[in-house]
């Protein structure tokens, strides 16, 4: 296919608005897919993508299509709709020439539409607006087409109406993209510049790069040079994804493809590097990605302190996969050793704890998250404490959150810390403001005193500013051992509450003498 017969596209939508299913039925109809090996959601390949039907990492697919006998080459870049992701829709958004907005008729604009367009006419896209799920009763495309233009100052005259669903309006979309998207500008000829969108690493081949070709060409057996890392590799395998992995000769400017180089550490390429070839170089390097900033932290521990070294195998495989997750090693007398994480909001948080202990094996004990704090020193928010939480259930989960950093404010704050037998757990310290510390103090308390299990000794839970205790609560000792009840009892039984007993346990920190379990590092959160 020549570079003018070439179209890279991604889809912006707000989450639930039908991206997903819209990225099916153009992989269905341009017959890149046959129906019978079609699973529902064919981009969204991570079983937690599945599972909780978002999209979080994006992903790319070659599709043909003849338009009046003309062969053409759509690429579809894929891009997640979460906010906590908005990182990789970015990323994506520079390997495109033009965007498919997609409204959900019945539901209108939305925060993350907005979000996304706005990313998307920074990057100069030319963007194709799409009214989807008209097959519903309560679709108003031509109210939704206004809004469009009043909210956005988007042109809607042509805009597409379509039932993804239904696979109405599919061909309409599938011609726009290519008479209203700009092919790639042709520089076959230039020294080689392609940008590393993604990357991840497979147990076999070392780390794949995915890499837009913004000038000039790369050939199978090409000597490669990685610009920011300095690092060169001899390219053994070059392909489409097509979107599974398909190797290919050659590719040309404009063109989507990936790389394998026996390449060992991602460190070596990373997403936002520009590849070029070793002896011709290009002079400059392609702009690459903003880095991204960790907005939410949060220690991550084994509960079997013996996993340390298999939980930091896992964070930096993890790390390949996501370059937003951050993490340092972190070890407290409380905690024994574990790590300190930086992610991009509280979703991300939850699922990279989920793939941990999913893909990895592990079982975790997580802190409770918390924003960075920067501290003036006389002696001494998630974003906000429950702000999220309160957002979303007041406005009955309508509302959406964008959050970017806007510097530190100032304010009067003092640490709380927890004593538990005397010791204090500094996971269970929270940062909180003077006024509040000694309602905090007393509800953190009491809460603790419901979630830890009773011991055999008396177990004194205090908290404290400094020296200071301002709340105290105290566990009577356990008098009887579980299994008293059942004496006598059958064996079954006895068998069944041990088990029973041996799951409560999975998740629990013994701290000291005192196993704690993982809702009482939360328990900061859930104050009322
Ligand atoms: P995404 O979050 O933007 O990827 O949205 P999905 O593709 O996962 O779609 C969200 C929900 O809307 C799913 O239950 C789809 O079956 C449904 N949906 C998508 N397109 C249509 C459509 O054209 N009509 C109707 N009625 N439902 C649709
Ligand atoms: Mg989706």
């Amino acid at each position: 296919v020549p570079i003018a017969n070439i179209r890279n596209f991604c889809i912006i939508a707000h989450i639930d608005h039908g991206k997903s299913t819209l990225a099916d039925k153009l992989l269905q109809l341009t017959g890149t897919i046959q129906k019978r090996e079609m699973k529902e959601q064919f981009l969204d390949n991570m079983d937690l993508e599945r599972e909780r039907g978002i999209t979080i990492k994006l992903q790319a697919a070659r599709m043909r299509y003849v338009l009046e006998s003309e062969p053409y080459c759509l690429n579809l870049i894929d891009t997640p709709g979460h906010v906590d992701f908005s990182y990789e829709v970015s990323r994506s958004l520079a390997a495109c020439e033009g965007a498919l907005l997609v409204v959900d008729a019945s539901q209108g604009v939305e925060a993350q539409t907005l979000a996304n367009v706005y990313l998307a006419l920074e990057n100069n896209l030319e963007i194709i607006p799409v009214l989807n799920k008209i097959d519903l009763p309560g679709a108003e495309p031509d109210r939704v087409s206004r809004d469009i233009e009043e909210i956005i100052g988007l042109d809607c005259s042509d805009a597409i109406h379509c039932s993804a669903k239904e696979g109405i309006g599919i061909t309409d979309i599938l011609n726009a993209i290519i008479t209203r998207i700009p092919p790639p500008k042709d520089t076959a000829g230039s020294p080689l510049r392609a940008l590393i969108f993604d990357s991840y690493y497979d147990p076999y081949k070392g780390v794949i790069v995915y890499f837009r070709i913004v000038d000039g060409t790369i050939k199978k057996g090409d000597r490669i040079y990685f610009m920011a890392s300095g690092k060169d590799y001899v390219a053994d395998e070059i392909g489409v994804l097509s979107p599974n992995q398909l190797p290919v000769n050659e590719l040309y400017s404009g063109e989507v493809g990936y790389i394998s180089a026996s390449i060992r550490s991602v460190a070596d390429a990373r997403v936002g590097d520009t590849i070029t070839h070793f002896r011709r170089r290009a002079e400059s390097s392609l702009p690459g990605y903003e880095e991204a900033r960790s907005m939410v932290f949060c220690g991550l521990f084994p509960v079997d302190a013996d996993q340390f070294p298999e939980l930091r195998d896992a964070l930096e495989k993890l790390q390949l996969n996501d370059a937003a997750l951050k993490f340092e090693p972190e070890s407290s007398s409380a905690m024994g050793f574990g790590f300190r994480c930086g992610f991009l909001g509280l979703l991300h948080m939850e699922i990279v704890q989920e793939r941990l202990e999913r893909e990895y094996n592990l079982t975790l004990i997580t802190t409770a998250p918390s924003v960075v704090y920067r501290v003036n020193c006389i002696n001494g928010d998630t974003m906000v404490g429950d702000f999220f939480d309160q957002l979303k259930s007041r406005s009955k989960g309508y509302a959406s959150m964008e959050y970017t950093f806007v510097g530190y404010r100032e304010s009067e704050l003092v640490k709380l810390d927890i004593h538990i037998n005397g010791e204090p757990v500094e996971p269970l310290a929270t940062i909180v403001h003077k006024d509040k510390a000694y309602a905090v103090g007393r509800a953190l308390t009491q809460k603790l005193k419901e979630l830890i299990p009773r011991q055999m000794f008396k177990l004194p839970i205090q908290a404290c500013i400094g020296s200071k205790v301002i709340a105290s609560e105290s566990l009577s000792a356990i008098r009887k051992d579980v299994l008293s009840k059942c004496y006598g009892g059958d064996i079954t039984r006895k068998k069944k509450l041990l088990k029973k007993q041996a799951e409560g346990k999975k998740r629990m920190k013994a701290i000291g003498k005192v196993e704690v379990p993982q809702e009482a590092f939360m328990a900061v959160l859930r104050l009322e």
